[in-house]
């Protein structure tokens, strides 16, 4: 039995025309929330709104762009009247020791990862505070809590976006907006390379021995969207089937 605790509620969800974003996207319009998938990838974003049907609509949006989260915005409360919930989950990952990495290419996954989530949060406030309050997830990583060698652009942004979280969530509280972020680790995509289960033979070490599905993020992100979360703001969730918990144990 589906719940009501999207009931009249109205999402962004960045980067949804696929894996992550989708999956959120799906998860939340099947439990009764209006969702508004934004994304770069026109076609595969179109696909999903088409697939969900009158309860969602798709936006062109490039999170680095400010002018484009304005429209995306101006369009989501011209669709459906209101927003209630931005799930801040569209990323890119560049795999570049710092040595071969160029300027140029730090700053790209700093502009999309960082400056998007920031600009993001910014942009929806207005239409929050309309709506008398609401809920962010921000879509930082493992990443954001620890390193990982090649990723230094990928790690900054994610720790950027674990911290900028917490100043979201002193500064909108007063307007009965909550900000958490989220830290997954190996989640089955196109991001991971391999997104057939073949990836889950690399994670068999983990204490749930396997990498995570779309729909167990989707599941943890629709807890902290809706009231379920109510007295939540400024933390950090880990899905990671356990791989930050420490050494030893059976694998
Ligand atoms: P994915 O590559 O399948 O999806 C990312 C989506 O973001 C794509 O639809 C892409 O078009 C979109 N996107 C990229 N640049 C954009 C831009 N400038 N504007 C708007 N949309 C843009 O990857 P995913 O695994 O679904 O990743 C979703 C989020 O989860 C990302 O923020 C990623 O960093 C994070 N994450 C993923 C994993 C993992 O293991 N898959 C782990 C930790 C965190």
């Amino acid at each position: 039995m589906v719940s009501d605790r999207f009931t009249g509620k109205v999402a962004v969800v960045t980067g949804g025309a696929r894996g992550q974003g989708e999956g959120i996207a799906r998860f939340l319009a099947a439990e009764g929330c209006k969702v508004v998938i934004a994304d770069v990838l026109d076609q595969e974003g179109e696909a999903v709104a088409q697939a969900i049907g009158e309860a969602a609509l798709y936006v062109h949006l490039d999170v680095s762009d400010e002018a484009q989260w304005q429209a995306a915005v101006a369009a989501t409360v011209e669709r459906f009247g209101r927003l209630d919930i931005l799930v801040n989950n569209a990323g890119i990952l560049s795999w570049t020791p710092i040595e071969e990495m160029s300027a140029d290419d730090y700053m790209k996954v700093i502009r999309v990862n960082q400056l998007g989530c920031w600009l993001g949060m910014k942009s929806v406030l207005p239409a929050m505070k309309a709506a008398g309050g609401g809920s962010i997830v921000n879509t930082s990583s493992l990443a954001g809590l620890t390193g990982f060698a090649a990723t230094s652009a990928y790690a900054s942004s994610k720790f950027a976006i674990r911290g900028m979280s917490k100043c979201a969530a002193l500064e909108f509280a007063p307007y009965k907006i909550r900000v958490n972020s989220i830290h997954p680790g190996p989640i089955r995509t196109a991001m991971m390379g391999s997104p057939d289960s073949t990836l889950n033979d690399a994670y068999r070490s983990l204490p749930i021995p396997r990498a995570g599905e779309v729909e167990e993020v989707a599941r943890m992100v629709a807890f902290l969207a809706c009231d379920d979360s109510s007295y939540t703001t400024g933390a950090e969730f880990v899905l990671d089937g356990g791989m930050m918990a420490g050494f030893g144990g059976q694998g």
